[in-house]
């Protein structure tokens, strides 16, 4: 069959029932990368009966350079998909967030909430990723590993309707087809670009750097956070880290926001030598106890990618720009969203039209600014603010000395109350971020 003649047929035919992939079809939906927002989205997907593909590049277990820290909010998404992250099953927990800055350190713990559980976790991503693939496998995903989505397959309207792809060995290019195909290659996302959606510049983008030492701070019960990152005089918009691993080695790194003068000009690897050259000889952060190169990599932020569903392409996680501008939280936002899209794309697939489907699957971009807009606003005026050294400066030191705006500040921060019934603090966030403008 040729491929117009496939498109006609594939566009035109009625679906409804779940699992109902055309002859001509090779899924319900193709979910091009594997990482934490394909592996959820697929895993949705599946568990409501649709033939899902995904397609991803690498092998697994896999690295993805990361910070490797999941906050309460994270701990829920794994949670709801049944992931055991007792630590009987490996998992190390932490209490909460120790901060440094302006010569003091303050410990605050999770806030208690309904809504997230009390602790977070550590998990390298090697280990996380894979485990939420074969979570999406054993839900009934189909997953192809070492081939890499190389463009879209496109109707006479520009609609996609499938993938090309090639794998690491002299095999010749594959296509993939189906309706509905989910980006979810994360930051630099090839398809999207493919498809024409480049990045946003109106929106706030991170760059960090990590690697791992052996230290004997390896099973630390906090995530801890240093705001003073310093350039000569300049205080920095952005934050060094240590999370214990729990393994004999900590995760340490640091990342900064695109909104300060310094983001371009910055030479990342020295920022990281000269902030660990300042801490205690005995935490080993030195060059003979590192165990992996320093590597670095993008945060898209608020939104950095944007419409979320284009012609018959839908964008989850790193993507779709997802990453929280207050604290650089990827993850959870990563899976949410793949939660979400999967479940719009359940709905559009059980409607008998395309125009219905279409319909539907229009809804996803709304449901995401309803979810994240008004936060995400509030998120670009607070990078906004700490771009600027001297307020940057001032927080730090008036904040340091307040733990109970600390404690308020963690909540804004890492995006965790009570969607209802919450204390003062949970109704103050909440209603600003409703009341904060989500502009397209
Ligand atoms: C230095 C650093 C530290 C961070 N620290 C944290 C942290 O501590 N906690 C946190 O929550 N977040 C953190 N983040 C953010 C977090 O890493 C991301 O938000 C998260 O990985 C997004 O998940 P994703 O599934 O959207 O994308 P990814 O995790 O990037 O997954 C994308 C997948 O797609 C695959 N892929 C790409 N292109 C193709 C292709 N053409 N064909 C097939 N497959 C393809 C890739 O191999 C990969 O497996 C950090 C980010 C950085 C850079």
């Amino acid at each position: 069959m040729t491929e117009h003649a496939h498109l006609a047929t594939s566009a035109d035919t009625p679906r409804g029932a779940a699992g109902s992939v055309t002859r001509d079809e090779d899924a319900d939906v193709i979910v091009v990368g594997a990482g934490p927002s394909g592996a959820t989205t697929a895993y949705y997907l599946a568990q409501a009966g649709l033939d899902v593909l995904m397609l991803e590049k690498a092998r697994f277990p896999r690295d993805k350079v990361c910070g490797d820290g999941l906050t309460p909010r994270a701990v829920k998404t794994l949670v709801d998909m049944g992931v055991d992250v007792s630590p009987e099953a490996g998992w190390l927990r932490n209490k909460g967030l120790r901060v440094i800055g302006a010569g003091l350190r303050l410990e605050l713990p999770w806030p208690e909430l309904n809504a997230y559980p009390g602790y977070g976790l550590v998990r390298p991503r090697s280990s996380l990723d894979e485990t939420l693939a074969r979570r999406a496998q054993a839900a009934g995903a189909k997953l192809l590993e070492g081939v890499t989505v190389t463009g879209p397959l496109l109707d006479d309207q520009g609609t996609i309707k499938g993938v090309k792809t090639r794998t690491a060995t002299d095999d010749p290019e594959r296509t993939f087809r189906a309706p509905v195909v989910v980006a979810a290659d994360g930051n630099s996302s090839r398809l999207s670009v493919a498809m024409g959606l480049a990045k946003r510049d109106d929106r706030p983008m991170g760059v960090a750097v990590r690697t791992y030492y052996t230290s004997p701070r390896h099973d630390d019960d906090y995530l801890e956070s240093w705001l003073d990152l310093w350039d000569g005089e300049r205080l920095l918009p952005g934050y060094g880290w240590i999370f214990g691993m729990g393994d004999g080695t900590s995760n340490v790194g640091l990342g900064l926001l695109n909104t300060s003068k310094a983001f371009g000009n910055t030479d990342y690897r020295e920022l990281l030598r000269r902030w660990l050259s300042s801490m205690p000889e005995e935490w080993g952060y030195t060059e003979e106890n590192r165990t992996e190169p320093v590597r670095g990599a993008a945060l898209p932020m608020a939104f950095n990618r944007t419409p979320h569903y284009y012609r018959g392409l839908l964008l989850a996680g790193d993507a779709a720009g997802m990453v929280n501008p207050f604290n650089g939280e990827g993850i959870a936002y990563a899976m949410e969203s793949g939660e979400i899209l999967a479940r719009t794309i359940a709905q559009a697939h059980a409607r008998p039209t395309r125009a219905e489907r279409e319909r539907v699957l229009r809804g996803y971009p709304v449901a995401l600014q309803q979810r994240y807009g008004g936060y995400y606003t509030l998120g670009r005026l607070f990078v906004q603010l700490i771009g600027q050294p001297k307020f940057m400066r001032y927080a730090t030191k008036h904040g340091m000395s307040r733990p109970a705006l600390m404690k308020f500040a963690l909540k804004l921060l890492a995006n965790l109350t009570d969607p209802s019934g919450g204390d003062a603090q949970d109704r103050v966030i909440n209603g600003l971020a409703r009341l904060a403008p989500t502009p397209r």
